[in-house]
């Protein structure tokens, strides 16, 4: 059987690539984001409510993942991208329906905008339904998944006093919290699980409108090398 759903809203988001996106909410409170609403949707009516709520679960498409034949089994990068599970036991972005859910927090209400954070969202996500977390049946103290039992290992991230300063002033031309942003992404060790990175190998990647650069100076170490604002290209 098929059905046919509706957008109802686009995620706006500090992460204008995939790669360095958290993989999974909360892991990166910094990481904030706006639902942008769409007609009827962006009514008051339809958030009437929100506003005693401090947590949404947004399920989405996963508009940018790679389409391909259906896979029963897949490699989650957090099993270092060599182990294979089944694909309902995982979170992959590769799935029979590009479905994806996270909670994130509600940080506040404009007209027709949600303004969120903890976002694991791709700029310019399409969101199929927003409903509220419900503490008392949503949270499981007692759940297990031993796949996945705690979150990942952080990686310690330094600074250049050149590089701490420019993510200063872009968080002030921003005014977004870009210094938590990079710390809680790059902590997360965006790289392959399997790549032994150089120390001469830079990395790079896009949050806002600014570019991020950094290495490796050891294994469990990274360092921000620069960020710079780079606007986007005009054809
Ligand atoms: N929390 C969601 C879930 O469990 O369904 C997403 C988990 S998925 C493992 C998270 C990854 O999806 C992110 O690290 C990012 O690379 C990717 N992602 C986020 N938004 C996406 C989008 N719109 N299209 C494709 N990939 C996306």
């Amino acid at each position: 059987m098929t059905y046919q759903f509706e957008t109802i809203g686009i995620v706006r988001s500090c992460f204008s690539e995939k790669f360095a996106i958290p993989r999974q909410p909360s892991l990166a409170p910094a990481a904030k984001g706006v639902v942008e609403l769409i007609a009827p949707y962006n009514r008051p009516e339809a958030v009437a409510g929100l506003e005693g709520v401090s947590h949404l679960w947004l399920l989405f498409v996963f508009h940018a993942a790679t389409s391909g034949p259906a896979h029963l089994r897949v490699r989650p990068p957090r099993l270092g991208g060599n182990q294979r599970v089944g694909v309902f036991a995982s979170r992959s972005t590769h799935r029979p329906n590009p479905i994806g859910q996270s909670v994130v927090r509600l940080d506040g209400m404009e007209p027709g905008r949600l303004l969120i954070s903890s976002i694991d969202l791709l700029d310019g996500t399409p969101i199929l339904d927003i409903k509220p977390y419900v503490p008392y049946a949503d949270s499981l103290p007692l759940a297990r998944n031993s796949l996945a039992d705690a979150a990942p290992t952080l990686l310690r991230v330094d600074w250049l006093p050149e590089s701490l300063q420019q993510a200063r002033d872009q968080a002030v031309r921003l005014r977004q919290p870009v210094v938590e942003l990079i710390e809680q992404c790059l902590a997360q060790d965006p790289k392959p699980a399997y790549q032994r990175p150089t120390e001469e190998r830079r990395y790079g990647v896009r949050f806002w409108d600014l570019n991020v650069c950094w290495h490796y100076p050891q294994p469990d170490r990274i360092c921000v090398i620069s960020v710079e604002e780079q606007p986007p290209a005009t054809h």
